[in-house]
């Protein structure tokens, strides 16, 4: 293993699985710490945890563990992997996990960097910016758990960190490698232990990756990622995509009620005229086992034409049950519901699978058993097929798309890039 990341959530361990295989390293993806060995003939592995919003101290005991298992498995280089729009609160966790990986890997300086331009996410001055505006002039402003009302990084990573933080500017990225690196030791010679990197476009992030190959730990959204493989001597090829034959039926799951998967969904339902079946939470909280009556429909309509079950619903439909249910319990039982038809498709043959919604493809992934992704191909930005082996050792070719993602034809793209 070249490279040993740690993912504070699972949508973006995914995001960067998906940065580095289009940059030409072989990545796995594990759902928590693995219990063996890494798989063979990857060059990443990518620890996805559910640390972002859990007590600091959790995050750093979860996310030492995640090290100690990548380091036995020889890991290069440690990548911390936080969110693009650096999500965290005056208590952490990205300064007291970046610490406690310093601390245990002896290192004395690090950089934090969460630009991803492509994604509209840059850094000047050590300021972030998502789209034209400020951090702290975005929806992040009101985030339910982690609301970032003040942009400049260095500020948030030092009420965070014990190290001193300090900022390569964007004036130095721009003159290339061999300045970063200069301006790296001057900071480290004045006490700085952890430097907020600018970044605005893609050129910055490959120069920063060439001065970044020797640092032991770096801590980053997925854009750093892509200048990190040709450190490791690695070029982009289709080869670090690729995945065995898909085989078996094609289905989608989907539980995401955002604006694109409801367009995704209409799409789909109009191109296939019946081959979608809706779950109703409000059916499902009376007791009807809709799970069951969805695999019943579905049986005997398997095959290569991709079948799709939903609870995918407009905001006033979906706002009319969580009045009826409460926000949790509809979520939790539409999500259990979605997540047992998934398995029971797969254990009907279903070989191909697309799940829409985040929380829906937590669900799905833990109930088909699945411990590891194999990362392949890209079907639209942000979403590969990956490849995983469920707990009945079945084969199965999954693509999981979190709310917002994907084209209006996501869904019939996806497996018309499987052909
Ligand atoms: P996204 O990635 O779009 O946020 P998620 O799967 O993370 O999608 O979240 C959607 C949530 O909405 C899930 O908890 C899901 O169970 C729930 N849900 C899906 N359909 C409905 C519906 N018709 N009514 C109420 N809640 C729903």
């Amino acid at each position: 293993m070249k490279l040993g990341c740690i993912a504070d959530d699972f949508t973006g361990a995914t995001d960067l699985a998906n940065n580095l295989v289009r940059s030409g390293m072989r990545t796995v993806q594990t759902i928590g710490v693995p219990g063996g060995d890494a798989p063979a003939g990857a060059d990443a592995v990518v620890v996805a945890l559910k640390s972002r919003t859990i007590p600091a101290a959790e995050a750093v005991a979860q996310s030492l563990a995640a090290l100690r298992w990548l380091r036995a498995q020889g890991a290069q280089q440690i990548y911390f992997k936080v969110c693009s729009t650096f999500d965290s609160t005056d208590r952490g966790n990205i300064g007291p996990v970046t610490e406690a990986l310093m601390d245990a890997l002896g290192c004395d300086f690090t950089i934090a960097c969460p630009a991803f331009p492509a994604n509209g996410r840059t850094v000047y001055k050590g300021y972030l910016f998502t789209g034209d505006v400020l951090l702290s002039e975005g929806s992040m402003r009101e985030h339910p758990l982690t609301p970032m009302t003040d942009p400049s990084l260095v500020r948030v990573m030092q009420r965070q960190s014990r190290r001193r933080v300090g900022l390569i500017e964007q004036a130095v990225v721009r003159r290339g490698s061999e300045a970063i690196t200069q301006r790296m030791r001057e900071l480290r010679d004045a006490g700085v232990g952890i430097a907020i990197v600018d970044a605005l476009d893609d050129a910055d992030l490959h120069a920063m990756g060439r001065a970044f190959a020797t640092l032991p730990l770096l801590t980053a959204g997925s854009g750093v990622a892509i200048g990190l493989p040709a450190n490791f001597g690695l070029v982009p090829s289709a080869g670090a995509a690729e995945l065995p034959e898909p085989q078996g039926s094609r289905a989608i799951v989907s539980g995401s009620c955002s604006t694109a998967s409801n367009a995704q969904v209409a799409a789909f339902l109009a191109r296939h005229p019946g081959r979608g079946f809706a779950i109703d939470p409000l059916r499902l909280a009376d007791g009807t086992d809709m799970a069951a009556q969805a695999l019943d429909w579905a049986a005997p309509r398997l095959g290569s034409e991709p079948l799709l079950v939903y609870a995918t619903a407009q905001p006033e439909a979906v706002k009319a049950v969580q009045a009826r249910l409460g926000v949790e319990k509809a979520g939790t039982l539409v999500e259990q519901a979605l997540a047992q038809v998934a398995a029971g498709l797969v254990h009907s043959g279903t070989g191909q699978l697309v799940v829409a919604g985040g929380e829906t493809s937590g669900a799905c992934v833990q109930a088909l058993g699945v411990r590891s992704l194999r990362i392949g191909a890209q079907i639209d930005p942000g979403v590969p097929w990956c490849h995983a082996v469920t707990g009945n050792g079945q084969p199965l070719h999954l693509a999981l798309k979190s709310g917002n993602f994907g084209a209006t034809d996501f869904f019939d793209k996806a497996f018309e890039v499987q052909r």
